[in-house]
């Protein structure tokens, strides 16, 4: 008998789950199917989850392949490539549900769900956000109560991945006093959807991500004290360190999602002759393509640095700028890739059942989700001026040609980094600052690689790119154009009376 997933060494795990992928997605399911439909085929469901990938986020001693992060990082990529909801779906199982309990579950409790999720194919998911309560979520309003040995909790969750199909739920909520006053700490629940109290609400229409269902829960369960996560200091510590710890892992779905875009886009180009000749010959193809491979370079470092860097039980929760630059850098690059796609393949791209379209539409929430990428970059700013003013230093040039995360890239803009800080900025500028420190964290992630021995072609056109890209955005940063809403604007707006005031 073929040996199971999880007793696999390595290379035939990763393989033999690429073959099954392959084999579901590109012939037995076709691109209508995939496409138009919401949810996934219960079979193909099955044969997936048959190959154990979730096995990657258990630890050895639960009976999973020990949960090696370069091994999740791979898992996540071999799925993306086929398919990016299937990455998410696999991303929301480990990174939000089974590596925080893992983390900070009783033993009780974690016996038993990595039991179910390695024997019965369980699957699960998070739930943080409320219809008030998203960017905001420190201010959630699900509150919790103790009572003897269970925890009551109640309140209106929405667009948790996975609703109406996860058989576990990791259930975010805050500590009501006996005068329903909300405490400010956030408590983590492990809720088995069997015990009952989730009701789903309403199903949403997503516009993407058809494979998985989001929508409205009403929550009131009752959960066991062993099932509360236990934070090793607060609990918005520990929501940090789950946070952080899953977009440190982006590149994982984003690496083989983009290396599939470029594909796409070189065997189009390649193919598709306009103008008597091939796209792939036209230059401005070229400098597309060249800003695909450029991505998919530049998400490789990235996994090459979580991987390299962060195990399973690090605490990731003081990481804020190289998750935050991590996370705001791939799912920007994953947007603009299927832009470019789209772009490239013309009218047949747009549709629903062809890959560029679909892309476009299903890497569109990665922006938003786990952070908006606009509150994200203003973070980054914050947390590198904060250490300027630790270090006093408040020359740019010199703070980020001594800080880890820029050493190397801060070089190649000596000039234009010279210049002194003003702290006191506005938001617009915190974000403009910290798209250009994103880039420079990304390139810096990008040399190291080099230096390791990646592609030394894909390396020096990586390079290039990132240095457009950051030029570009430290002069928008430098500029002083600024622009300002204008809150009557219909006034004297109307194009067509200055042409006819009679009219
Ligand atoms: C496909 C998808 C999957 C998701 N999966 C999950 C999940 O599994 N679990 C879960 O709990 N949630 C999930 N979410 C919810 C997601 O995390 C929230 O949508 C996100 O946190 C933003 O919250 P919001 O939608 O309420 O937007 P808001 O908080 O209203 O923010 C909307 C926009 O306003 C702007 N904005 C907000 N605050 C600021 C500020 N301080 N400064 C400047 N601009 C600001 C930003 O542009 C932001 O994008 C998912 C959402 C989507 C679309």
């Amino acid at each position: 008998m073929k040996q199971l997933g999880i007793k696999q060494d390595f290379k035939s795990f990763i393989d033999t789950y690429r073959d099954k992928l392959r084999s579901l997605f590109q012939e037995r399911m076709d691109e209508e199917e995939i496409a138009t439909q919401r949810g996934l085929p219960p079979y193909v469901l099955r044969q997936i989850l048959e190959c154990d990938p979730l096995s990657t986020f258990i630890p050895e001693d639960h009976g999973g392949r020990g949960a090696k992060t370069h091994e999740a990082l791979t898992m996540l990529e071999t799925s993306s490539y086929e398919s990016l909801p299937l990455s998410l779906m696999m991303g929301i199982n480990g990174a939000l549900f089974l590596q925080p309990l893992a983390n900070y579950g009783s033993e009780e409790a974690k016996s038993k769900v990595f039991r179910r999720f390695l024997k019965n194919k369980n699957m699960g998911g998070l739930m943080i956000t409320e219809p008030d309560f998203g960017s905001d979520a420190l201010r959630m309003k699900t509150g919790f109560t103790q009572q003897g040995e269970h925890y009551h909790i109640s309140g209106i969750k929405h667009w948790a991945g996975l609703t109406g199909w996860a058989d576990y739920w990791l259930i975010t909520a805050r500590e009501k006093d006996k005068d329903g006053e909300l405490g400010r700490d956030i408590g983590f629940f492990v809720h088995e959807t069997n015990a009952g109290g989730i009701e789903v609400e309403e199903y949403y229409k997503n516009l993407g991500l058809y494979m998985l269902p989001y929508g409205r829960n009403k929550i009131d369960i009752k959960v066991p004290s062993e099932y509360r996560l236990n934070p090793s200091s607060t609990g918005v510590k520990m929501m940090l360190d789950v946070l952080h710890r899953s977009r440190l892992q982006f590149p994982g779905m984003a690496t083989g999602y983009l290396r599939r875009m470029l594909d796409e886009a070189l065997s189009h180009c390649k193919s598709r002759m306009v103008g008597g000749k091939s796209l792939f010959n036209y230059d401005q193809v070229k400098e597309r393509l060249a800003k695909l491979q450029s991505y998919f370079t530049v998400s490789s470092a990235m996994s090459y640095f979580t991987s390299s860097n962060i195990s399973m039980d690090d605490d990731t929760s003081k990481m804020d700028v190289a998750a935050n630059s991590i996370k705001t850098v791939t799912t920007d690059y994953m947007q603009a890739a299927a832009q470019s796609l789209l772009q490239l393949v013309g009218a047949k791209g747009y549709r629903l059942d062809h890959i560029a379209g679909r892309s476009l539409i299903d890497s569109r929430p990665f922006q938003i989700f786990e952070g908006s990428n606009d509150i994200l970059y203003q973070q980054i700013s914050e947390s590198v001026i904060k250490a300027m003013k630790r270090t006093k230093e408040s020359n740019l040039y010199r703070f980020l040609s001594q800080y880890s995360l820029t050493e190397r890239s801060a070089e190649y803009f000596k000039k234009s980094l010279d210049f002194e800080v003003d702290y006191q900025m506005a938001q617009r500028k915190l974000v403009q600052m910290g798209e250009a420190l994103s880039r420079l964290i990304s390139m810096e992630l990008t040399l190291r690689l080099g230096e390791r021995g990646f592609n030394s072609d894909m390396i020096s056109n990586s390079v290039r790119v990132l240095q457009n890209e950051i030029q570009a955005r430290i002069t928008t940063f430098n500029n002083k154009f600024e622009s300002d809403v204008i809150e009557n604007y219909s006034e004297d707006s109307n194009w067509l009376k200055i042409l006819s005031p009679q009219t």
